[in-house]
This record gives structure tokens, sequence and C-alpha cells, in this order.
């Protein structure tokens, strides 16, 4: 089949729907449910913008396999200029959403290509993961990925939950494959995705009796057996009062999984601590942070052009102050630009002939918008101030008996009342709504722990070498015997 038009992914969803509960209802068609449905167009709008012919040059790639067309983000890069492509589609489809989406199709895309790149790290279940990524490549699907363990109690290992199966642990063995029982979350997207790649976070401190939880495996959505809760929807239905949520709202679930059966040839790790704990080796942090960062770079520009527009509409762009703050978000945006640049010229070519983005840069990035991200937030508080809270409660209120009280109040210094309030509205989305905290809880914890990457990236698996030879040369340049003799 190769890559998807929105149809062709709208068609498979609505014949294979996840089982998905938001509260008591159990969503029979996430197409058309209206607090699912947005998320779909969204996503299908991905699909067939893939497809638009000034994109198609680095939006599609060619199948090893079959020759048909790909998406990009399956692309194993063979040269610079590919890892270019890439980028070009990244930031492509997060433009699309004004960088709303983070959990896109690209984001799981891209850390099934290192998968498959480092295939071998599977030992005995490598040609497993090597043919899942090329079934998924084409066939274009979209995957979300479960890897935390439910927040019960953090203090014990997995086997001291209180129920063998809290966490996601096999059962049993049979001939078929392996059956599984626990729960794991955030399925980000999982109620309109295709399929899950599952597998934990690091284990410390594992007990044999842990080793049932150390297994890793991909399944569609709608396999028996498996459901999602879903957390509260954010989705509003008015586009011009709430022209984020109204589209872009990522659904967030935890899995459930009730004795489900996965089959051998889609088990990637099985009962294997040492695997699960040194997954860092697939790499797949080179890609998925190039998406990432690419994708924030979307995000900030955004939110730096709300911001820009918002002060200029009622001149608060003259004071210094505020010319500050929102210089301080273009800083973010240049520094994120200058690391992917830097990511793709530092790339080097490995002994198989690809290249991954350098993902020293990447780090830093992930390492800083998970603090630069809520400090924009905090910005477009400080600028934008009551004018994220004064606005009228619907754009209705154009059409009543106050519409001229609203067109004199409303206005800004050379706008009208309806080109304020919308650009406010969605300045107030981010700022101050429901969506927007959540998009804040996302950019801290979307990649892990925050404190715990910055340690393991900047710290202890940080190439120390340099700054330490810096110190090393200055100590060597004088001791005590000549001392005040420099
Ligand atoms: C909006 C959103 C979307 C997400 N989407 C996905 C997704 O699609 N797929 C997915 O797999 N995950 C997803 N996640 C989950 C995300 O990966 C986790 O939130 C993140 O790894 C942190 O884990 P936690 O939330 O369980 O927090 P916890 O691990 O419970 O941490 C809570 C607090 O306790 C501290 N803490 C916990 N353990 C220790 C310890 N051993 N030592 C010291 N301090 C500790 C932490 O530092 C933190 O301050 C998503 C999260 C959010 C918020």
């Amino acid at each position: 089949m190769g890559a998807r038009r929105g149809t062709d992914y709208i068609q498979r969803l609505k014949d294979n729907p996840p089982e998905t509960w938001i509260g008591n209802e159990q969503v029979k068609d996430p197409t058309t449910h209206p607090l699912v449905a947005p998320a779909v167009k969204s996503i299908a709008r991905l699909y067939d913008s893939q497809w638009e012919k000034d994109k198609r040059s680095y939006m599609l790639s060619k199948s090893p396999k079959t020759g048909d067309l790909i998406g990009t983000s399956f692309l194993v890069p063979k040269s610079k200029e590919d890892l270019v492509r890439r980028r070009l589609m990244h930031k492509d489809w997060a433009e699309e959403t004004f960088g709303m989406m983070g959990r896109s199709t690209d984001f799981m895309s891209a850390m099934l290509t290192a998968w498959y790149i480092h295939a071998d790290f599977f030992g005995p279940y490598a040609d497993n993961a090597r043919n899942y990524f090329e079934y998924v490549r084409e066939n274009d699907l979209y995957l979300t990925h479960v890897l935390i363990d439910p927040q019960v109690d953090r203090g014990k290992a997995p086997s001291e939950q209180p129920d063998e199966f809290t966490y996601l642990g096999v059962v049993r063995e049979t001939d078929a494959g392996i059956i599984v029982r626990g729960a794991k979350m955030l399925a980000t997207a999982g109620p309109y995705a295709d399929e899950m790649l599952v597998w934990p976070f690091h284990l410390r401190k594992p007990t044999e009796k842990d080793y049932k939880y150390a297994i890793s495996f991909a399944l569609p959505l709608n396999t028996p057996g498996v459901r999602l809760i879903a957390r509260e929807s954010f989705v509003r239905q008015s586009v011009f009062d709430h022209p984020l949520a109204s589209r872009f709202d990522e659904l967030d679930s935890v899995v459930v999984f009730d004795d489900v059966l996965v089959p051998w040839e889609r088990v990637f790790i099985y009962q294997d601590v040492e695997r699960v704990n040194t997954i860092w080796k697939l790499n797949s942090n080179a890609f998925t942070g190039h998406q990432s960062a690419i994708r924030l770079q979307a995000k900030l520009q955004f939110l730096a052009g709300l911001v820009m527009r918002a002060t200029e509409m009622v001149n608060t762009n003259q004071f210094p102050h505020v010319q500050d703050m929102i210089g301080e978000i273009t800083t973010y945006i240049e520094l994120i630009r200058a690391a992917v640049h830097s990511s793709e010229a530092t790339s080097e070519q490995s002994p198989d002939g690809i290249y991954l983005p350098n993902v020293t840069p990447l780090y830093a990035i992930r390492n800083s918008g998970n603090r630069w991200y809520p400090r924009v937030r905090e910005i477009i508080q400080f600028v934008v101030a009551g004018g994220l809270m004064y606005q009228p409660a619907s754009v209705d209120v154009f059409n009543s008996p106050i519409a001229s009280d609203v067109r004199k109040y409303y206005r800004g210094a050379e706008v009208t009342a309806e080109e304020k309030v919308k650009l406010f509205k969605a300045a107030a989305e981010i700022a101050v709504s429901d969506f927007g905290s959540r998009h804040e809880l996302y950019e801290r914890f979307y990649a892990g722990d925050p404190m715990f990457l910055r340690i393991q990236t900047q710290y202890s698996g940080y190439d120390k070498r340099e700054p330490l030879a810096l110190v090393d040369k200055m100590l060597a340049s004088y001791g005590i015997e000549n001392n005040s003799k420099l």
C-alpha cells in the first residue's frame, strides 16, 4: 500500500476501533465521536498533506522493498541530504498543527526507524523488530506507545505492587504467544491510533520476581482484551472560541491488558531485564529528538507570533520589558534551530552507511525545552495579562443586543473587536485553559522525568573530556614553585 491518505486512515480506524472508555461511555466510532473525531480529522489532514504536489519531494520517499511511495518519517538516512528531507517533513507536519500535536504519526515512525536500524539489539527477536517496522512502513500505520507503569506505589518494585499484575507482566506462555495482564500509562492518541508499541521504563534493582515485567511487544489497538481509559477530554466545539482545543486535543489514555495474547512474532523483548535497561542502545532518541526539537521550534514560533500580534494590537509592544520577554522566546527558537542544524551537520556515517542525527545537541534541547515551555507560557501571562480574561464568553455576543458594547470596548488600537477577540482567544487557550495546562505538562514530561533525563544525558552520560581538559590545562599552567612569577 505505501503512504496513506486521510480517507485510508479514517476507514481503517472505523473498521478497527480501539475499545475506548470516556467516563461510562464506550466510544463506538472514534471517527464520528464528538470528543475524538476532531483529532482524527487533524491526523487525516496530515496524511493528505503528504500528497500535496509541492511537498511530495520531501514528504514521500521510495520503499526499498516495493518501490512504492512511503512516508519520509520511515526513511533510513543514507546521506545528510536525507536528514534535511526528514527535517522538512517534520517541520511541515508540525506547522500543520501549530506544534500542538506532539504525537503526530511521525514521532513513532521516527522511533521505529531507529529500532529497525539497530534491530540486532533484540537478539533472538531481531527479525520480529525488522518485520514489524516494514509492516508499519508499508501500511503507513499510526502508532502510540506506552512505557510507564500505573502510578500506584512508586516506592515499591513491580512485583511488590498491591496486585501481582498491577504493572504489565507475563501471565503464561502458549504455542501462539504470551498472555499479558496489567496496565500502562499514558497512551497519547491511543483512542485514534492503529497500533501500540509497549515496553517498560528502566527497572530499578530488579529481582527474579520482576523478570516477567521485562517485556516489549507491539499490538493492534483493537486486540481483544485491550481497553483504553481516556482522561477528560478538552475538546470544545466552537472553533472561533477555542481554535486549538476544537481541533488538536490529543487524547491521553491508560491501557488495560486483560489477559491479552501477544503472538510470538510481535514479541521484541521477553523477560530480559538487561535488554530493557539498555534499550537506549537503540538510539531512538536521535530520531525522536530530531522530530520533537523541530516540533517544539514550530510551536514556539507560533506562540511568539501570537504574543507579537497580541501586544501589537494594544500597543504594549512599545514597552521595553515586553520586548525583552518576547525576545526571550525568539532566543529559544534560534537555539533550537541551531541545535537541529548542528545535529545534521555533525552526523557521522555509520559502518552500514547510515546517518543518524547527532543526539548531543538534541538532548540539550530536550533538557531545556521542558523548562522553556512553562516559561514561555508564563511570559504570555505576563505580557497579555488581563487581556487573557477580558474576552466575551462566546463569539455569539457579536449577534446579541449588546454587540455594540463589545465592538466599542473590545477593539484594539487599530483593529476591530472581532479581529482582536479572535487572536486573544487563541492566546488564552495556550496561557490559561485546561488544554493549555495539559500542553505545559506534556512539554515537561513527554520524554520522561525531566530530572532523571538531565542527570543521565547532561551529567552521567555526558562526554566530560573537554571541560575537564580545560581545567587540567589551567591547573598545569602554574604551581607552587612559580607562585607570583606569572
Ligand atoms: C501529557 C502527557 C502525555 C504523555 N504521553 C505518554 C505517551 O504517549 N507514552 C508514554 O509511555 N508515556 C507518556 N507520558 C508519561 C510520561 O512518560 C511520564 O509522565 C513521565 O515519564 C514521568 O513519569 P510519571 O508521570 O509516572 O511520574 P512519577 O515517576 O510518578 O514521578 C512523580 C514525581 O516523583 C519523582 N520520582 C519518581 N520516582 C522517583 C525515584 N525513584 N527517585 C526520585 N524521585 C522519583 C519524580 O521526579 C516526580 O517528581 C505522558 C505524560 C504526560 C503528562
